[in-house]
């Protein structure tokens, strides 16, 4: 085949996968390319989340636990309950939710695909309380509803001319195939996640205000939270790295909050 057929092809390929291969992510509607399926992605995921535990301490600060437990339990319900309203149940099937604390000073906290949280140690302080951890937990779970590790996974597919789904990928390169799920899912790096996109990062931040006022937060804690992150103005780049900064996020959480207290009841 000489390069105009190939490129021919490509577009073809390119036009299928996109008319076929689409998702609707929950909450903004957003269009998103979708070429793996959840029952393969997620088994993966939770055999990694249970490498991660066993390489690492759980905290043992009681206290905390307990509050990211039940914050996450919180935010599980509201998600089912939203997605259940909106007729999206079938997106949370295979779910297995799991919420821990770990022991680590690095500020951070993550969602693999399935509902797999993980918080460490080094956040709590800056989440101060309930409501803080609120904030941090409908922001990763809206990460992992909104499928942005199975988006990526299957824009990483298609960049690496791996296309006609996941098994077509495994069959033509298993190797590469092996390497971008597990990169997509945040799988393999010492923080836990890679970085998400600028749309990513907004969607989950306009997705995690929504799913923690129907668990009862008020989202005005949102832009607190990040206002405290950025205090000092010394971000470690671990999260920096992971995240854009604080400021941008503060604009855009405050013209959000109309539209989550809509979902907001006090006293939940
Ligand atoms: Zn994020």
């Amino acid at each position: 085949m000489n390069k105009t057929m190939l490129k021919k092809v490509a577009i073809v390929w390119l036009t299928a996968l996109f008319i076929y291969g689409c998702a609707t992510v929950p909450v903004t509607g957003r269009k998103q390319l979708n070429l793996v399926s959840n029952e393969e992605i997620l088994p993966m995921s939770f055999q990694q989340y249970n490498e991660v535990l066993k390489e690492s301490k759980l905290s043992q600060n009681q206290e905390w636990t307990r509050m990211v437990k039940q914050v996450g339990a919180k935010i599980q319900v509201a998600v089912e309950t939203y997605m259940k309203e909106k007729g999206y149940s079938d997106h949370l099937n295979g779910y297995e939710w799991e919420f821990n604390l770990i022991e680590s000073e690095v500020i951070n906290a993550w969602c693999m695909p399935g509902g797999k949280v993980a918080f460490y140690t080094g956040i709590m302080p800056i989440c101060e309380d309930e409501a803080g951890v609120a904030v941090v937990m409908g922001h990763e779970i809206a990460h992992a509803v909104a499928n942005h590790g199975r988006e990526r996974m299957s824009e990483g597919l298609v960049a690496n001319g791996l296309l006609g789904g996941l098994s077509a990928a495994v069959g033509q390169n298993p190797t590469l195939t092996q390497e971008i799920l597990m990169q997509s899912a945040g799988i393999g790096t010492q923080l836990g996640m890679l970085s998400f996109s600028r749309t990513h990062e907004s969607e989950a931040d306009e997705i995690g205000l929504i799913f923690m006022a129907i668990a009862g937060y008020d989202p005005h804690e949102a832009p607190e939270f990040w206002k405290r992150m950025d205090q000092g103005g010394e971000l470690p780049p671990e999260f920096l790295s992971t995240h854009p900064h604080p400021a941008t996020r503060i604009k855009d959480l405050e013209a959000q909050i109309p539209e989550a207290m809509k979902y907001y009841k006090e006293g939940n």
